[in-house]
């Protein structure tokens, strides 16, 4: 004999209710019970109805209409004209019942468990009957048999519990006898053992299912749902969650516990004894393999089998000197509980006793909270323990598996990827059979958690990155080119996955939460919403993906002071603007901070030679016990590619402006000229070197004349070019009689660093210096004779665009 359940879903209306019949006729001629949900969202709909009238509130008949209308719409769908009218005149009476029921509940104001229970059961009594109606219809050859008379149970309405022996006898009586192969039953109801109807609880016809295949000692319960098994995660969540195809019934018991909707927690007890598999299979996709549930351990010796997660969870504290060592206190507590039937989720208690914390649903807070303080009244009053606190809209994340106890590390593993993350967890509890580790985190950190558990644990592989790109002109352009052809190689080679999830210009911005489509994000841009810097961060927060970086490729400085607020919400920055690192150094050393506080890495490598390795290389210098004794450097890509293109046969102003248009310099061409944006290269290093120093403390050797630094635009900077050319070739002449090459230099040395135009003889290390490039010669304790040389591009877009992108990639192996 075989126990199949029809889930909600499965039965939400005609089209799916064809769907189970083909399923049934799959299994001709097998001895079958098959129980039957409410259709999809009835219940809901039932406890909301009589809510309304309890509360004389007259809209409840609109609800019943719509629960009227869902029926008889169904019946309509199912059934040819000429059979409609027998079962449309049963269903309306039973409609009419239940009518009347509410129509108590309204004239009176109230509610009981008792008329609770009778109300919500005509989800499954009108459910089983037009479907087994159908069934016959189609020829399947059946009956109908009320669950109310095989599930007995206490009288303890809206909780009860069912009398497992009654309940076998009136099973085994049953289906001994019937001669009938398909029995269509409804789940969820029963009745008491004075007739009185009864149910098992939300979710309760899983429940049903498993106690009439413990009772016939089934072949196997096959619960039949709208997922192909039970996952990693609910897949509803977590969209690279995975079935498993076999798990343990304790797995599965634990992971019901922790919330996995697709099992009632109570469904395992009764087949677990009896060693009855469950399997799950999803009626949508009925070749599906599914879940099997079984008493086997789970053979591929995995640890962690399913992550889950508990909404709408309080906790609330015992806490107090007086709790020391008394016994009692915890039987006390729990009992209190127990009596105003508060289920407890998840208890922790302090080793030194000097507190209990558990958590429990938030709909229970409040009877939780009142009933607890009066038990303790006397405490309180007398300071042994202090006033209960609470702490409600939060969840439990669990993580399950049989093998997790043979394995150390694992709890470290979870904490720490929720902690790189920004969720604070609030408690944690782990089973005392090591199947389970839980943690309280805050509600609307769930999914982020989730997810990222789930790429820890199960993805080993792909990590996925979420990137916010703030400005994409010259470069951002370039850099979001540069992820959309990588973006396969990244996820196969380097087993990453980046996802562009918000762009903006100082014009618009837009967000995609599933990543922002690349071949055309211009488009996607320009229908965004209107660009401002802190509703970027709100978003961005709002969303609060995991892995979540924010890339500035602006040179702005409002964007700049934003940084400490990324860090500060577990956002990493990479940046290509030079602004924050080069402000006041207490500043430069607070974003350093709280990057590392927030686990948060803050990463500018292109705010030196673009994309050439020097900050980094400096780092690992540095980190492996080398010291800086000398910078020597020509830092700036477009003051080399002036001075190089430079001569009596081209003015300054021609090859200034050539520079600029070929993307060599900075938006405003004076922070390059006057040499500032050495400055701050140089400052950078010399901070990065581990040297407390500030921009006005070096020296520059400005070549420009005051007047073309105070122009107002880059037109009035140009001009001022013209008016100069003659100061220009005279510095040109100058050095060409010695037979020197003009370079812009930095150097730091002893703690002081000073920048200036140079005349460099032929045989120096910058005197074949080409284009664009820059070269950095670091003489340290190891280097000390022969300097550690880094020379390449370092300007334009393309190799700034790249030096972010690597900065990208090493926040993903971070
Ligand atoms: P039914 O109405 O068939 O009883 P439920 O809605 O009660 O179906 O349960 C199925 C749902 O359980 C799925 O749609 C899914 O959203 C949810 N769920 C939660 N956790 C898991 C998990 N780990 N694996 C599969 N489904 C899960
Ligand atoms: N109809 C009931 C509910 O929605 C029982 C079930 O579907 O399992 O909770
Ligand atoms: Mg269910």
């Amino acid at each position: 004999m075989k126990i199949l359940k029809f889930g909600g879903t499965s039965v939400a209306n005609a089209e799916n209710i064809k769907l189970v019949k083909n399923i049934l006729q799959k299994n001709e001629g097998t001895k079958m019970a098959v129980v039957v949900s409410a259709f999809g969202g009835v219940t809901d709909l039932l406890l909301s109805t009589l809510n309304l009238a309890s509360q004389q509130d007259l809209n409840y008949e609109n609800n019943l209409n719509k629960i009227e209308e869902r029926h008889l719409q169904t019946i309509k769908e199912l059934f040819p004209v000429e059979l409609q009218s027998g079962i449309l005149s049963k269903v309306k009476s039973e409609l009419n019942d239940l009518e009347t029921l509410l129509e108590g509940s309204y004239l009176i104001g109230e509610v009981t468990p008792k008329l609770g229970d009778k109300v919500v059961s005509y989800g499954e009594i009108l459910s089983s009957f037009i479907i087994s109606e159908f069934f016959k219809s189609e020829g399947i050859e059946l009956e109908l048999k009320n669950g109310r008379e095989l599930i007995i149970t206490d009288e303890v309405f809206g909780n009860a519990t069912v009398d497992f022996e009654l309940t076998y006898t009136h099973c085994n009586n049953y289906f001994t006898n019937t001669p009938h192969k398909v029995t269509i039953i409804p789940g969820f109801v029963s009745s008491s053992y004075s007739g009185k109807p009864t149910t098992l609880g939300r979710g309760g016809s899983d429940y049903s299912a498993a106690i009439l295949a413990a009772a016939t000692k089934a072949e196997v319960l096959e619960i039949w749902t709208d997922v192909s098994g039970m996952y990693t995660a609910n897949p509803k969540l977590v969209k690279q969650a995975k079935c498993v195809a076999h798990i343990s019934y304790e797995e599965a018991m634990e992971l019901s516990h922790f919330g996995a909707k697709v099992l009632y927690p109570p469904t395992i007890q009764p087949v677990l004894h009896k060693e009855i598999p469950i399997i799950i299979k999803n009626t949508f996709a009925p070749d599906d393999e599914g879940t099997t549930i079984t008493k086997n351990k789970n053979g591929s010796g995995k640890t962690v089998r399913g992550i889950s997660h508990v909404s709408e969870i309080t906790l609330l504290s015992l806490e107090g000197p007086g709790m020391v060592g008394i016994p009692g206190i915890s039987k006390r507590f729990f009992e209190t509980l127990s009596h105003e039937q508060v289920s407890v989720v998840m208890i922790t208690q302090a080793s030194s006793e000097h507190s209990i914390c558990v958590g429990i649903s938030d709909k229970d807070a409040k009877k939780a909270l009142l009933a607890i303080n009066k038990a303790f009244e006397y405490e309180i009053a007398s300071n042994k323990i202090k006033e209960i606190s609470i702490e409600s809209e939060l969840a439990i994340i669990a993580l399950v598996g049989d093998n997790m106890k043979s394995h150390q590390g694992l709890s470290g593993k979870m904490f720490s990827t929720l902690g790189k993350n920004n969720v604070n967890i609030r408690a944690i509890a782990q089973g005392a059979s090591e199947r389970n580790i839980s943690a309280v985190i805050r509600k609307e950190d769930v999914k982020k958690a989730l997810n990222t558990l789930h790429e820890t644990f199960f993805e080993e592989n792909i990590k996925q990155l979420n990137l916010f790109v703030m400005g994409v002109g010259n470069v951002g352009s370039k850099f979001l080119e540069q992820i959309r052809l990588q973006k396969s190689y990244l996820k196969e080679e380097l087993k990453l996955n980046l996802r562009v999830i918000g762009i903006s210009n100082s014009r618009t911005m837009a967000f995609h939460e599933n990543g922002i489509p690349l071949e055309n994000w211009q488009n996607f841009l320009d229908e965004g919403q209107k660009a401002n810097s802190e509703r970027f961060i709100q978003a961005i927060k709002e969303l609060n993906y995991r892995n979540s970086i924010f890339v500035d490729n602006t040179a702005n400085k409002t964007i700049a002071s934003h940084y400490a607020t990324y860090l500060k919400s577990s956002i990493s920055v990479v940046t290509c603007n030079k602004i924050a690192c080069s402000s006041e150094y207490s500043n430069y050393k607070e974003l350093k901070k709280l990057a590392k506080q927030y686990n948060s890495p803050f990463l500018f490598e292109t705010n030196v030679g673009a994309g050439l390795p020097i900050i980094d290389t400096l780092k690992h210098l540095i980190a492996s016990g080398d010291k800086i004794i000398k910078i020597q450097a020509v830092l700036s890509g477009s003051l080399n590619f002036v001075f190089n293109n430079f001569n009596d046969t081209t003015t300054f102003h021609d090859v200034v402006k050539q520079a600029q248009e070929e993307g060599y310099t900075e938006p405003d061409p004076t922070i390059d000229l006057s040499g500032i944006d050495v400055m701050r290269k140089i400052l950078i290093l010399a901070r990065e070197s581990g040297h407390e120093l500030e921009i006005e403390a070096i020296k520059n050797d400005a070549f420009l004349p005051p007047e073309c630094l105070e122009t107002n635009s880059n037109e009035q900077f140009f001009d001022s070019l013209i008016k100069y050319e003659s100061d220009f070739q005279r510095l040109y002449q100058n050095a060409a009689k010695k037979e020197c090459k003009l370079k812009y230099v930095a150097q730091f040395e002893n703690g002081t660093a000073k920048v200036g135009l140079q005349e460099i003889p032929k045989g120096h290390d910058f005197y074949s210096l080409e284009g664009s490039d820059n070269i950095i010669l670091f003489y340290t304790e190891r280097y000390i004779n022969q300097p550690m040389i880094i020379k390449g591009a370092g300007a334009g877009a393309d190799v700034t665009a790249s030096g972010i992108f690597a900065d990208v990639v090493r926040i993903g192996n971070f």
